[in-house]
């Protein structure tokens, strides 16, 4: 009699969200999901609810409609990194320097455009499910700014490249930026038309608010462990279990709790601040615009009305946190550089206070691949977003969903072609490293 050896996944860690994301804090209260308080059993458990394993979701629900799909989210959608970001959906390849062009990047900004521009288009379909307004989901298109002779440079020679790939584009003179922006801050800028600006939080909960029967989605339901059987798999959860055939990995930087990509993640986190409402009059320019730095590493900026008043988001900074935690002392050393950014960049608003601090979390890889593919039998990875996680996690929860189900698309071939995360050096090294790395490019960014 032949005996099967039982594989046993469980996570060493669950996420923590630090700080209160202003995004949800704007918004009603959530009619949250029930818990899982039960043993039941699904075709497609997904863990994580964020951009990946929700848009896995729904793209499993428009090929095999009536497969029985679970989704497992640790907190409250909305709550973790994908409804905490700047909300900036992003068609382009996000790193302009002209040392990403060079060779055979032109293919590989090609590729990114196809990735990016899946995510938009699924995006795009819900926001037309839920007829949502600008407030929401905004295709306005976003500026890169530059404050400096180094990003200005840096803003022509990436034209130079959106000309190359046929990319629609436009340079921004100072003047012009400031009308927009109502600060003289910004030497030059770059629009480009096609990124899409969401209210992240509303965005992400109206992505799950979209996925009906036999889709069921749990909150403050975290997989602990999953385990095999003669038929597929166990998930189990503080008060529940799932008899499953398959899994999909959505849970980004967590994969690496469960064991998988091990020395191959980078746990970078990212911060944000938001003003209180201020009295719009107060600052010229329009309403609503949002905009990148010119150079990687460089602090975002978005201006967002209300009917209370306007505010100012600032996001900067990056921390390399192994553990997946952020301290709420980290959060109040990024918290006074988004005050010096802001004062620099706005000073007629100098006595505008920051209402909200948060943090979240990325998944980078050495090589800028995303942690995916078949890591198991029968369990699919869609993790390491690398950042442009709205379009890139979105992506790949997509293309894990026809992976899974043998379905070949454009955007199969090209995940399937990605090779696989490179490994880390050994752990001392990479904290020093990508702390040391961190703080260099940070420095290089300069006033940006
Ligand atoms: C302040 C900030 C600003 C950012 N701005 C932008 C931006 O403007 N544009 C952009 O493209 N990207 C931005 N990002 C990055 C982007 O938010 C992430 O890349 C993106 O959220 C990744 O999506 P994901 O679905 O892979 O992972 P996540 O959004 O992290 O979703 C994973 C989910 O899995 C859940 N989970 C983890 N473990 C378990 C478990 N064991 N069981 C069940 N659930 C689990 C988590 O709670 C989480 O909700 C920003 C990030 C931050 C923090």
């Amino acid at each position: 009699m032949s005996t099967v050896t039982k594989k046993v996944f469980a996570t060493s860690k669950l996420p923590h969200n630090t700080g209160v994301s202003a995004w949800v804090a704007m918004l009603p209260t959530r009619e949250i999901k029930p818990r899982l308080e039960r043993a039941r059993t699904a075709d497609v458990v997904i863990v994580g609810g964020g951009f990946a394993g929700l848009s896995a979701a729904r793209r499993i629900s428009q090929l095999e409609p009536a497969l029985r799909t679970v989704v497992l989210e640790a907190g409250i959608i909305g709550e973790g990194p994908a409804g905490r970001n700047s909300g900036f959906i992003i068609d382009l390849p996000h790193e302009v320097s002209a040392d990403d062009y060079g060779g055979d990047c032109a293919s590989k900004s090609q590729q990114d455009i196809v990735i990016h521009r899946r995510a938009i288009a699924l995006a795009s379909e819900i926001a037309v499910e839920h007829r949502w307004d600008s407030r929401i989901f905004d295709p306005c298109g976003r500026y890169s700014v530059a404050m400096s002779e180094k990003g200005d440079a840096h803003l022509v020679a990436y034209c130079a490249q959106l000309r190359k790939l046929g990319e629609d584009h436009r340079l921004v003179d100072a003047q012009e930026i400031a009308s927009i922006t109502g600060t003289r801050c910004y030497t030059s800028a770059l629009f480009t038309p096609g990124t899409i600006i969401v209210q992240p939080a509303a965005y992400i909960r109206g992505v799950a608010d979209c996925l009906r029967e036999p889709i069921s989605i749990y909150e403050r339901t975290p997989a602990l462990a999953f385990e095999s059987n003669a038929e597929g798999w166990t998930v189990k959860t503080p008060q529940g279990s799932i008899h499953t055939g398959k899994i999909i990995l959505a849970n980004n930087g967590h994969a690496e709790s469960f064991g998988f990509f091990k020395g191959r993640l980078l746990q970078i986190f990212t911060y944000a601040s938001m003003t209180k409402a201020f009295a719009p009059g107060r600052l010229s320019g329009e309403r609503k615009w949002a905009a990148t730095p010119a150079l990687p590493m460089g602090t975002t900026v978005r201006r967002v009305a209300g009917q209370r008043g306007d505010r100012i988001l600032i996001r900067s900074r990056y921390t390399y946190n192994s553990m997946q935690i952020v301290s709420e002392g980290a959060l109040k050393r990024a918290g006074a550089q988004h005050d010096r950014k802001f004062k620099a960049r706005f000073p007629g608003l100098a006595n505008v206070d920051m209402e909200y601090r948060w943090a979240g979390g990325m998944a980078l890889t050495l090589n800028a691949v995303p942690a995916f593919g078949e890591v198991e039998h029968g369990v699919f990875a869609a993790c390491g977003c690398n950042g442009l996680g709205a379009s890139k996690a979105t992506a790949s929860g997509i293309a894990a969903a026809e992976m899974m189900l043998g379905y070949n698309s454009e955007l199969t071939q090209i995940y399937r072609r990605f090779p696989a995360p490179k490994a880390l050096p050994p752990r001392p090294f990479t904290t020093i490293g990508a702390k040391a790395n961190l703080r260099f490019r940070e420095w290089k960014a300069g006033a940006e």
